[in-house]
């Protein structure tokens, strides 16, 4: 695993008070949190519902302000707007446009990082295969399962080839292949260099696939350190063997006490897991091309993610470029046999990136700025907001990013602690 000295994220005694609408200090969401998290490992933020964990990766990914206390990534600040394009993301709620397909999904953040068609092709289709959803490809996003909708957030999450990977509960919703698909993913990229920092509270999926975690609890840190270590127990030995007879393990008791003065604590059969199971019973129904409307198997991870940084502008520069000059319009690449719907869906996303509008739904965009939902903007709306977002000095977060962490919070502004 490649690993050097310097930490991809640090935060030193981090503090989050929430406020309330009287600047009384209501929540102290975190509390002293101090991290260092190291190129290529895969680090595991765990903790009860509430223990602080996405506030932490808001933070960092500088969607919220911290109370006290410092934090870098990549040994910037976390608003700095050249480390967004070395960073993936997937929130906690699904945030995508409901009435974009997956494919024009993928297309559209590509679009945001300004990749150029052919390479959001090729880079949509590679993500679509290991998703699993190459054949649910042309369903809107809004009718996915919410297992679905996780394994299209991930693939999004990827689109700009990041370096660092921030995924709040990547595995919750997904059924057990999803889990295990997206844990295998996720050792895979650590596998090719990237760091990648994760929150759950499914204990299960943090012990298989961490290298470190700390545990938080009313968002304080407990306890942190390699998983192997917090778990080993260094007063056992395990012997696996093939299975033996009665006799023998009675033999095997009888030497144990005599050499080591040492009891057997326990002689069992090992079961498999249910994991295994399911997932078996699972590769049998594919095999046998059982009727599926749901995700088919995914695929490895595609070539294009690389240990090199992405070139070209960050989303947000895109977003204000856009916003002051709108791009022409340009059709979304289709199979072809492209229908009509599709056609005019490419007209859809040619303004959303236009615009920079949020992906919230209706409700969610309604909430976080208390009008009327208006998911796809004009770009002199665009600009008017990327304005305003100066004036609060957040000119370097992301539009969509903002508005899915707003719809999260239903808070920000009004109950932010500066
Ligand atoms: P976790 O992700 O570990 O479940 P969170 O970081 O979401 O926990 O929340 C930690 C605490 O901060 C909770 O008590 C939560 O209610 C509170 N909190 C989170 N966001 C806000 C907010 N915008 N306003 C007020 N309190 C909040
Ligand atoms: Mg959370």
């Amino acid at each position: 695993m490649a690993r050097d000295g310097r930490p991809v994220i640090e935060t030193v005694g981090l503090t989050k008070v929430f406020k309330d609408f009287w600047h009384r200090d209501k929540v102290v969401a975190v509390h002293n949190l101090d991290l260092e998290i190291r190129r290529g490992e895969v680090f595991g933020l765990l903790g009860p519902n509430g223990s602080g964990k996405s506030t932490t990766i808001k933070i960092i990914l500088g969607l919220l302000y911290p109370t006290r206390g410092r934090v870098s990534v990549f040994s910037r600040p976390p608003t700095d707007v050249a480390i967004k394009e070395r960073i993936g993301y997937l929130p906690e709620e699904s945030y995508l446009y409901p009435f974009l397909n997956a494919r024009e999904t993928l297309d559209y953040y590509g679009r945001l990082f300004q990749q150029p068609r052919h390479e959001r092709t090729r880079r949509t289709e590679k993500l679509l295969e290991m998703a699993g959803l190459v054949h649910q490809a042309r369903r809107r996003v809004g009718e996915y399962s919410k297992g679905m909708a996780r394994r299209i957030g991930l693939a999004q999450a990827l689109i700009n080839d990041p370096d660092l990977l921030i995924l709040d509960e990547p595995t919750t919703g997904l059924d057990p292949i999803g889990t295990r698909q997206i844990k295998d993913l996720i050792r895979d990229l650590a596998r090719r260099g990237k760091t990648i920092l994760l929150s759950s509270h499914l204990l299960a999926d943090v012990e298989d696939v961490c290298d470190r975690v700390a545990v938080l609890y009313g968002g304080e840190r407990r306890a942190l350190g390699e998983v192997k270590e917090l778990l080993g127990r260094g007063e056992l030995t395990q012997i696996i063997t093939e299975r033996i007879s009665a006799q023998t393990i009675e033999r095997i008791r009888e030497l144990i006490d005599r050499l080591e003065r040492k009891a057997v604590v326990g002689v069992s059969t090992p079961t498999e897991k249910l994991e295994e199971l399911f997932l078996r019973i699972v590769q049998e129904a594919q095999a046998a091309e059982v009727q599926t409307s749901g995700v088919r198997a995914g695929g490895a991870l595609p070539e294009f993610l690389t240990e090199r940084a992405t070139e070209g502008t960050g989303v947000i520069e895109s977003l204000v470029a856009a916003a002051e000059e709108p791009e022409p319009a340009e059709p979304i690449v289709s199979e072809p046999a492209s229908t009509e719907a599709e056609a005019a869906a490419s007209g859809v996303i040619d303004e959303l990136v236009e615009a920079g509008a949020a992906p919230a739904d209706e409700e969610q965009s309604a909430a976080a700025e208390g009008t009327a939902a208006e998911p796809q903007r004009k770009s002199g709306e665009a600009a008017r907001q990327v304005k305003e977002s100066d004036v609060e000095g957040r000119r370097d977060v992301p539009q969509a990013d903002r508005a899915v962490i707003d719809s999260l919070t239903n808070t920000d502004t009004s109950e932010e602690s500066e």
